[in-house]
């Protein structure tokens, strides 16, 4: 018999298997008004839906008071495009290069205003915070999902943050006193594709370019409480679930300590073998998405093969980087965690008597 399948997708996560279920009952019926596949997003029990989602959501991020939560379509990318539009104000943006995911977020952005590189390694160096020519905002991608890469705490800053979290949203507390906007894709920690969830400074409202488009404009749906056109009403369904399983596992600390504890151990059976290579420094190392090459790069593929046929999928790294990518997103199960631990083991030790 085939023993369990698990899947390490950085693009998508899993869903807890109580989160799955309660799904799957509701795409037939949900609480004996008909599935939520057909829930129209005008109806009250849509709007008490999104609202219960919001509460639940600022309760485990502890949202203070002026911040808004919108519950946007178009994934991250399409913010990528939103903060220019919203944030310029005529200005000009600086963005943090830590690898492909935030030179996604800034080539977007550049198309639509004037923009400004810094390495992390220019940060503290850098002069033009305040005066005149400060920044409008600065943005940065707190867990680069391609380079694994991740950032420990974000820097407190003098001007606006924004900060795109799709990678590990609701894996950690954000600290709302240096996050002015955060922004994430839920379909990772958090749910299936179709919703990001962006939550913001209420003074970053209104101040968005004329020619903006109004879905893109916060400050249009937060009037509009996310409900310019129709939202995705399923992913925000699915989102509600996913915020009532987190709460009942213990919340975000709960799901902070699952990472720590699941990427110290895929990182310990990296380093403690030869036949691997870890190439991000220690302090940088993403809890997400931990990378690795091995020693012999020629045998990755090999290597991609004896997994998946020990049940463990999508381990391949990013086209652009090339290697082995272990996604630790919340839905994830410790199963899973322990299977590829005891496979790194037993291939190192095979890979190396041959
Ligand atoms: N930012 C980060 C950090 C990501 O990992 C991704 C998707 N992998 C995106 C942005 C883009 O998200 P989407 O495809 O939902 O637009």
């Amino acid at each position: 018999m085939a023993g369990p399948r698990y899947s390490f997708s950085a693009a998508a996560g899993p869903l807890p298997a109580a989160v799955a279920a309660t799904v799957a009952e509701a795409c037939l019926d949900w609480q004996g008004s008909g599935s939520i596949l057909g829930l129209s997003f005008v109806c009250e029990r849509f709007k008490a839906l999104q609202r219960e989602t919001e509460i639940a959501l600022r309760r485990l991020l502890a949202v203070p008071q002026g911040f808004r939560v919108l519950f946007l379509s178009g994934g991250a990318t399409a913010q990528f495009a939103a903060l220019p539009f919203n944030l310029l104000a005529g200005g000009r943006a600086v963005y943090l290069d830590t690898g492909h995911w935030s030179r996604r977020a800034r080539d977007e952005a550049a198309r639509h205003g004037p923009v400004l590189t810094l390495p992390v390694a220019g940060l503290a160096a850098y002069d033009g915070w305040l005066g005149e020519e400060a920044p409008a905002y600065c943005h940065l991608t707190s867990n680069e999902t391609a380079d694994g890469v991740q950032w420990a705490e974000v820097p407190a800053l003098p001007v606006p943050l924004a900060v795109d979290m799709t990678s590990d949203f609701l894996t950690r507390p954000i600290d709302f006193d240096r996050v002015a906007l955060a922004y994430a894709g839920t379909q990772k920690s958090i749910g299936v594709p179709g919703l990001t969830v962006v939550i913001l400074r209420e003074d970053l409202l209104g101040r968005a370019a004329p020619t903006t488009p109004r879905v893109l404009d916060y400050g249009v749906q937060a009037a509009a409480d996310s409900r310019v056109n129709t939202p995705p009403v399923f992913a925000i369904f699915v989102l509600h679930a996913m915020l009532g399983w987190i709460e009942a596992q213990g919340g975000v600390a709960a799901m902070a300590a699952a990472a720590r504890r699941r990427s110290t151990a895929v990182y310990w059976a990296v380093d403690e073998n030869p036949a691997y290579r870890a190439w991000v420094p220690p302090d940088l190392r993403s809890r997400i998405n931990p990378c690795f090459r091995l020693a012999d790069e020629a045998a990755t593929a090999a290597f991609l093969a004896a997994a998946q046929a020990e049940g463990l999928h999508d381990l391949k790294g990013h086209p652009d980087v090339g290697g082995v990518r272990v996604s630790l997103y919340n839905g994830l199960s410790d199963d899973a965690v322990a299977a590829l631990v005891g496979f790194l083991g037993a291939y190192a030790a095979i890979g190396l008597a041959a």
